[in-house]
């Protein structure tokens, strides 16, 4: 295993060097405690809906006679658990393969399809419940993978529909902001304390996880949102107010865009 290479290696009263492997080390533990950590949550976040299911099942074993609305209600319990894990399962093989480097193919987006897509879609999500709007449209033209950015995006706007309570806007659109490409999703909604926003994309982290789960949520969204943008070499910029709203800015580089 790498450790033992590692502290095989060390030469005595070479400070510099133990230094920089004691740093090896220290980051070698950083990453296998992320490890420990992301399978005690994939872990518990299948146990659960797994316990549902199982009981759920038993009782319809134990009572077979039981009426059938009864049997309905528990049938559409057991079906969105299932759908609860499925969704899980999809935004891990998501995350692996983006993890994994593979290359994907790179071409002019199509920026007009791509927004009647989030838009068609935000309104699917809200059911009426939200307005949807399409602020400012500076189109760009700009090099990406359509698949990819469409997921980044999406994700964006799902949660601003998610974490906005009924009545409220979600606004859309592209800007010119220092001199390059800016998506920018903007919400009414419930807002983020300042303490949070550096978290966020960390897998499983959560504001408030049962508003999530409730919601429909993974806690991988801004995860796989982060590893998209970093291969379009693209930074996020999260504006938060408590309450009131919250914008994420998707920012890509001046390269990115054909002027
Ligand atoms: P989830 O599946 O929980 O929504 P995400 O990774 O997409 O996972 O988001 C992580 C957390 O960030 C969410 O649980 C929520 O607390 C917070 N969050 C994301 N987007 C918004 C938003 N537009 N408004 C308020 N909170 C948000």
């Amino acid at each position: 295993p790498a450790e033992q290479t590692l502290s095989a290696q060390i030469v005595p009263f070479d400070s510099t060097r133990k230094l920089l492997l004691s740093r090896d080390i220290t980051q070698l533990e950083r990453v296998q405690t992320v490890h420990r950590d992301f399978v005690a949550n994939v872990s518990h976040e299948l146990r659960t809906p797994l316990t549902v299911v199982g009981g759920f099942i038993e009782t319809m074993i134990d009572m077979p006679s039981s009426d059938a609305a009864t049997r309905e209600t528990h049938l559409q319990l057991m079906y969105e658990q299932t759908q609860r894990m499925q969704r899980l399962v999809e935004d891990l093989l998501t995350l692996s393969k983006l993890e994994s480097g593979a290359q994907v193919r790179e071409e002019e987006v199509d920026i007009p399809q791509l927004m009647q897509l989030l838009r068609t879609e935000a309104n699917g999500l809200s059911q009426g419940r939200h307005t949807v709007e399409i602020g400012r449209l500076d189109r760009p033209r700009l090099i990406g993978n359509h698949d990819e950015l469409h997921s980044a995006l999406g994700n964006l706007v799902s949660n601003a529909i998610r974490y906005t309570p009924p009545g409220g806007t979600i606004t859309i659109g592209w800007e010119k902001r220092d001199d390059t490409a800016c998506f920018t999703c903007r919400d009414t909604g419930i807002g983020i304390a300042p303490e949070h926003i550096p978290r966020l994309t960390e897998r499983f982290y959560r504001v408030d996880r049962g508003r999530s789960r409730n919601t429909g949520g993974t806690g991988l969204g801004l995860a796989i949102v982060k590893h998209i943008l970093h291969r379009h070499q693209a930074q996020m910029i999260i504006t938060s107010d408590l309450g009131k709203g919250s914008e994420f800015a998707v920012k890509f580089p001046q390269a990115r865009v054909i002027e």
